[in-house]
């Protein structure tokens, strides 16, 4: 049959809406009437755009009188035929999890297979049977066709491929027996008994954007086609395009499909314009650069626009979009065509919506909400965890401040018990506040406020501390009598305005309770401890999700990436492209080699990865104007880009690529008073600024959220008091350093102490490891005392990584701190010995190692001296008393700069120190030749030996990351030297006197400074 190929975007729009005028032109007038007609579409949302799209050309046709088309997603049109036969009963998802879960256990039990606890192994292995299950239904393979296929294979007999044969043939012999059917067998049922009648309703049929389908329904989809009357639409380049693509080509997939459900494209199509065909071609393009960048347009002529920009992290990545989408509102482009996508819209979706809603963006973000991130599920199953936690204070604690139980209308039950927990030292415990209650004097009220709610929410759990496994159904009765105790539909209906989007979770939290209590009626024989239901409960509301009402669908359209389809858009903005994201890295199949399973048309992970490329491919082509986006880091992370952005290379090394943008990467929001998008961002500015008067009349002006920021400045902080005892005469090189960075900052953390709170936790602080690195190398050296070279490195390796073993172990076997051990035994310790093998071919050795130095005596300017102390890494010396100072680095540490000025300090100073000090020792310490950090985490990707600053005159054979700035003339060196102890000297001077003014030395380090909001900081 013949198919339509329309392009992306608004040419592929305009064709569309085309054909479905002439379609309304059917009718000659009012009333129009299509209900014979039936039109697919692969996502409610189209369906709903093209509601809308019937009611507007009715409309223009001076009526509103119509009954639409039938307009249905095709798992919704399956479910209506299949309604309409005597076939099985349909079972839906959750159904089919509780019976495969039971089926695994079953076996586990049975067999006692892989030796382990099946309440362990249950879960997460009938999660993946089921997922197997699925894939292979919806390719049409029953389980005797997989026993026949992998009988002869060498890994039939493992445990793994046994145990999923022998669930699936259970599974389906379970459902032909008790006369039900699951939504992939349904399919095949239709597909099995199809009938041309079915169809004969309708007048005319459309498909719309259905690009790819399971081989089952492509089977139907067929034999749909050869009733006639149908009408095909596909979104696609051109035909051409389409007809040559490759085996790792985007359209493949639709390539693939048309040929499955026999489709062919008609000649004659809308065409794109000659920029839109050129990027159609170049985008994973199979021809070299040269050959691509030759047909290129002139980067003028380029009519659309595509960036492609990265951020520091990812909130920054949503500002920089918020901004940039805020601005073209500004500038007139309608909101709903703007499109903001992310390929994980769960992770990204919280983040855009505080982003988006403090800079005031209308937006619908789609896709629904996993119903267990609600607070009215969180509400329910924190009852449960505090059962299953024996009423852990933290558990109670959310219990009694949640809004949605029926204990939020005593506020002061949480405060009580927060009280009652620290004056008697417990943690939580059911008889350990009981009793703690019972000795609390008769007069204090806590004791009053306590104990009636204690006592009933005990008394209510009793049913679920049983702990015998019972059926699903007697878990869901209790439930059900649980939720009515706890008042959490009375608290839901209370809240309205901005918050009512509770109700939609809790409506969806009712229709999943009662999914799993119809799963519990129908497999009543398969049983549930306390844990393994609380674990389905909070399984099944993982994969639950709720929907925000229809009529919100209005404003900047943040979608997942599959529902972007089929709506023409002025601007994509496509974010968080990053490696493992986009396409999505699944994890390899725990039971049968991609070989097999190819064989059988079941090709999860080549098909998730040229589904993504496609709707990359798709995207790019929908809009004129493209922006693309990558956080360069996520936490102390750094990111890897999607490689799919390597197809844009050469439309960059054709100039057609950021055009007009100068900054492309490390970008972050501009702190510019002027430039503030949002209150957040203006607050940050301005308590980054001091120069408020020029924008006095803002803050006056009574706009919402301002009067915070307004009332903030009329409390100037206190500034900062003389605390320093004068007669401080000590000082530390680092916290000279730390007075160099920035006054301010010392003022509030060496003077007043004041630190950020840390979250209580066992894993290793970025400091506590740094200390452990430095003590398992000076452990090495006290070890070692001869070179090491390419002979001696395993011996080296084998001492440095039982040291490392041995400091590590002590720690919290936490997954931060084996990752921490990890990180030294396989990237420092390697780095380290690299470095080392060709340090001792220098001729110089490690000398000193932690070498404190104190009482180092400096003359300030009015006369009087101070001592400064010290504690160098480690000194290394050649045998005419030449040496190094090293300082061991796990983190970032200051480059070295052109010409005498420099940002490094510490080094210096212990050099000059380290040399006055040591003059007389053994061995002694001559000339200071150079100053060395040791990169061991590999932050500047060079040699691990990184010799910053050195005498090039000396010696000029030293491993640097900057070869033009290190080597210095031996005149320069020494007024690096000279010029840092003058800093020192100048830096015990601002102390004494009490100037701690805001003057960072690096301007970046105020943006993640937690002093911010304290410090005055001055405009330069
Ligand atoms: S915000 Fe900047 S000036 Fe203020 S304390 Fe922090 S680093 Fe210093």
């Amino acid at each position: 049959m013949k198919c339509t190929i329309v392009p992306y975007g608004n040419a592929g729009w305009s064709e569309k809406r085309r054909f479905m005028e002439r379609l309304i032109a059917s009718r000659p007038g009012p009333p129009f009437i299509y209900n014979e007609v039936l039109l697919l579409v692969p996502s409610s949302r189209m369906k709903r755009m093209y509601g809308r799209l019937f009611l507007d050309l009715v409309l223009q046709k001076g009526s509103s009188a119509l009954v639409q088309p039938e307009i249905q997603t095709l798992h919704h049109f399956f479910e209506k035929l299949y309604s309409s036969l005597n076939g099985p009963r349909l079972m839906d998802e959750n159904s089919r999890l509780v019976l495969l879960e039971g089926l695994v256990k079953e076996r586990l039990i049975n067999n006692s297979l892989f030796n382990q606890s099946p309440d362990l192994l249950a879960p997460s292995l009938s999660a993946a049977i089921a997922r197997m299950i699925e894939q292979f239904s919806a390719s049409g393979v029953g389980p005797d066709e997989l026993l026949f296929k992998i009988r002869d294979a060498d890994f039939f007999d493992k445990h793994q491929v046994k145990l999923l044969t022998e669930v699936y043939a259970l599974y389906a012999d379970l459902l032909e027996k008790r006369g039900l059917i699951d939504p992939a067998g349904m399919r095949a049922y239709l597909r099995d008994h199809f009938e041309p009648s079915w169809l004969a309703d309708y007048s005319r049929i459309v498909i719309d954007g259905i690009q790819d389908a399971s081989r089952v329904e492509a089977d139907i989809l067929r034999k749909m086609l050869d009733c006639g009357n149908c009408a095909y639409l596909l979104d696609a380049p051109s035909p051409n395009l389409l007809g040559h693509a490759g085996e790792f080509h985007p359209l493949r997939i639709t390539k693939d499909f048309m040929s499955d459900i026999g489709l062919t494209p008609e000649e004659e199509i809308v065409g794109m314009n000659n920029d839109e065909l050129f990027l159609a071609a170049a985008l994973f393009s199979d021809r070299p650069f040269a050959e691509i960048i030759q047909n290129a347009p002139a980067p003028a002529q380029f009519s659309k626009t595509i960036n492609l920009l990265s951020m520091v992290n990812t909130r920054e990545e949503v500002s920089m979009i918020a901004g940039m989408v805020k601005q073209s509102l500004r500038n007139g482009v309608v909101p709903d065509s703007i499109l903001v996508v992310f390929p994980a819209l769960d992770e990204y979706g919280p983040l855009v919506e505080e982003i988006f809603n403090d800079y005031g963006i209308p937006y619908n973000r789609a896709l629904g909400r996993q119903l267990s991130t609600s607070p009215v599920s969180t509400a329910l199953i924190s009852i449960f965890r505090s059962c299953q936690e024996d009423f852990s204070g933290p558990s109670l604690l959310r219990i009694f401040s949640s809004p949605f139980t029926k204990f939020s209308e005593d506020p002061a039950i949480a405060p009580a018990l927060d009280k009652l927990m620290r004056v008697r030292r417990i943690a939580g415990g059911k008889d350990k506040l009981l009793s703690a209650l019972a000795h609390l004097p008769a007069e204090d009220e806590g004791r009053d406020i306590l104990y009636g709610p204690l006592v009933e929410l005990f008394s209510v759990l009793v049913p679920f501390a049983e702990q015998a496994a019972i059926p699903l159904s007697v878990w869901m009765d209790r439930l059900d009598k649980l939720i009515s105790w706890s008042g959490l539909a009375a608290r839901v209906d209370k809240i309205h305005g901005p918050l009512n989007i509770n109700l939609q979770a809790f409506k969806k939290l009712n229709d999943t309770l009662d999914s799993l209590n119809r799963a519990g009626m129908l497999f009543p024989e398969f049983t549930y401890t306390f844990n393994e239901w609380l674990f389905l409960l909070k399984r099944t509301f993982m994969h639950a999700r709720f929907q925000v009402p229809p009529e919100d669908e209005g404003g900047v359209q943040i979608l997942g990436i599959e529902e972007s389809m089929g709506h023409p858009w002025k601007e994509v903005y496509l974010g968080g492209l990053v490696d493992t994201a986009f396409p999505r890295r699944l994890p390899q199949n725990i039971f049968l080699p991609e070989q097999a399973l190819e064989a059988m048309s079941v090709r999860t992970i080549e098909k998730a990865r040229l589904s993504a490329a496609y709707h990359f491919y798709r995207l790019l082509l929908s809009a004129d104007v493209v922006t693309l986006t990558c956080p360069e880091n996520e936490g102390d992370r750094p990111m890897a880009p999607s490689p799919f952005l390597q197809e844009l290379t050469p439309l960059k090394k054709a100039g057609l690529l950021n055009r007009g943008i100068e900054k492309t990467s490390g970008i972050q929001f501009s702190l510019k008073l002027e430039e503030s998008h949002s209150i957040p961002e203006l607050a940050k500015a301005l308590s980054q600024s001091a120069n408020v008067k020029s924008i006095q009349h803002i803050l006056n002006a009574g706009i919402k959220g301002l009067s915070g920021i307004r009332t903030a400045y009329e409390f100037k902080p206190a500034g900062p008091t003389l605390t320093i005892p004068q007669q401080k005469r000590e000082f530390w090189i680092t916290e000279l350093d730390a007075y160099i960075n920035c006054p301010y900052d010392y003022y509030i953390t060496r003077v007043l102490g004041i630190e950020p709170l840390e979250e209580v936790t066992e894993d290793l602080t970025p400091m506590d490891r740094g200390s452990k690195v430095h003590s398992i190398l000076r452990n090495f050296y006290l070890a070692w005392n001869r070179p090491i070279t390419r002979e001696t490195r395993d011996e080296a390796l084998a001492l440095l990584r039982k040291l490392a073993n041995s400091a590590f172990d002590k720690e919290a076997d936490t997954f931060r701190n084996r990752r921490e051990k990890e990180l030294f035994n396989s990237v420092m310790a390697e780095r380290f010995l690299d470095a080392e093998e060709d340090f001792w071919k220098q001729g110089m050795k490690p000398a000193y190692l932690e070498q404190k130095i104190e009482e180092y005596r400096i003359v300030l300017s009015n006369g009087e001296e101070v001592g400064l102390s010290a504690r160098i890494d480690r000194i290394d010396v050649d045998e005419n008393g030449n040496f190094i100072v090293v300082d061991y680095k796990t983190g970032g540490y200051p480059s070295p700069k052109m010409g005498p000025e420099q940002d490094i300090f510490q080094l210096p100073v212990y050099a000059i120190m380290a040399q006055q000090a040591l003059q007389d020792k053994d061995p002694r310490l001559g000339k200071p030749i150079g100053l060395a950090y040791y990169d061991l985490a590999g932050k500047t990707g060079g040699n691990a030996r990184d010799v910053v600053l050195y005498n090039k005159e000396a010696r000029n054979d030293h491993p640097t990351a900057k070869p033009k700035a290190s080597p210095k003339s031996p005149e320069e060196f020494e007024t690096i030297l000279k010029q840092s102890m003058d800093k020192a000297r100048k830096a015990v001077e601002g102390i004494l006197a009490g100037d701690f003014s805001s003057k960072p030395q690096d301007e970046n380090k105020c943006r993640y400074c937690p002093n911010e909001v304290m410090c005055e900081k001055k405009e330069p």
